[in-house]
């Protein structure tokens, strides 16, 4: 087999399934570069590159990708359309390997875009397939492979409990929450005050999108089922102290589901919440002020 060294960007689904990805590359012997945490350097390049009108977690994406290039023989972006019956990925994520090759001009061949179009064992199959097709391995090794990093991701998925102090659901897509570069700030501040976090990710996804389901025909998007399945589910936590929303600019489904949210189930919960919209110009002073602020009243309200 010849030397391939593939690139991951770290960003968008990267915080949902890096874990598995890395251990299916690992599984066959190939060699990952992750792109890192995102930084100022790798944001700047990346809304250099990308159009106006992209959502924060797309230019990130291309900033990733742009330090990835000159170091790896192929940029592993998979083209993930849907893996739920009820709910769709955002077109950004459907058209992912697209934009990154009429972005960069790569050739296909240094593409690995695995094409997952819906979630039958088939459309599995084909995609472990062409990823081994693009760099010469075994069908076989490459489903052996892919079923062992299944079976080790799921096992690092578990509820997490002890919670002791006062609690705040953070909710917002993992590759905003788990990116520290965007949530730094926002997680220091609660933490600095003694708060614990939750996020949507600390649930089973199954939870997740069975809370969701009450939202079916209204909400669409995958993600978004997610990120109101999780929102739902706090309100109905006594021991949830206030709601945290946490969206990019730019990002179409946000901007609708959040309203939809706010209307559904963040006001008639009575709960302390607050949506934080973050973008590019974002700056550390006028977040920490906002989350200080939220916190004041989350603490009033459990005095009341
Ligand atoms: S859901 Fe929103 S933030 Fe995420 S990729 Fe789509 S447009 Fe961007």
């Amino acid at each position: 087999m010849q030397q391939y060294n593939i690139g991951i960007p770290q960003a968008l689904l990267f915080h949902e399934f890096g874990s598995l990805w890395r251990e299916f590359f690992k599984k066959l012997d190939i060699p990952v570069t992750l792109s890192g945490e995102t930084n100022k350097g790798i944001l700047d390049r990346g809304t250099a590159l990308a159009i106006d009108e992209s959502c924060l977690p797309l230019k990130v994406y291309l900033g990733h990708v742009d330090k990835l290039l000159p170091q790896c023989s192929h940029i592993f972006v998979p083209r993930i359309a849907q893996y739920h019956r009820n709910f769709h990925f955002c077109a950004k994520f459907a058209g992912l390997p697209d934009i990154i090759s009429n972005t960069f001009g790569v050739s296909p061949e240094r593409l690995l875009a695995p094409n997952v179009e819906n979630q039958t064992p088939l459309n599995r199959i084909q995609a472990v397939n062409s990823i081994c097709r693009g760099l010469g391995i075994s069908p076989l090794a490459g489903q052996a492979a892919y079923h062992h990093a299944v079976k080790a991701w799921r096992s690092q998925i578990s509820l997490k409990n002890g919670y002791s102090s006062q609690k705040i659901g953070l909710v917002g897509h993992n590759y905003l929450v788990r990116d520290s570069f965007f949530c730094r700030d926002i997680i220091k501040t609660l933490q600095s005050q003694g708060a614990t976090i939750i996020t949507p990710d600390d649930l089973p996804g199954k939870m997740l999108y069975e809370e969701a389901q009450i939202f079916v025909p209204d909400l669409y998007w995958q993600l978004s089922a997610k990120l109101a399945g999780a929102a739902r589910y706090f309100c109905r936590q006594s021991g949830i102290q206030g709601i945290m929303l946490v969206s990019s600019f730019g990002c179409g489904p946000d901007s609708l589901v959040n309203e939809y949210l706010e209307h559904h189930i963040l006001q008639p919960s009575k709960k302390p919440y607050i949506v934080i919209n973050l973008d590019e110009h974002t700056g550390s002073a006028g977040i920490i002020t906002r989350v200080e602020a939220f916190w004041d009243l989350v603490n009033r309200r459990a005095l009341a």
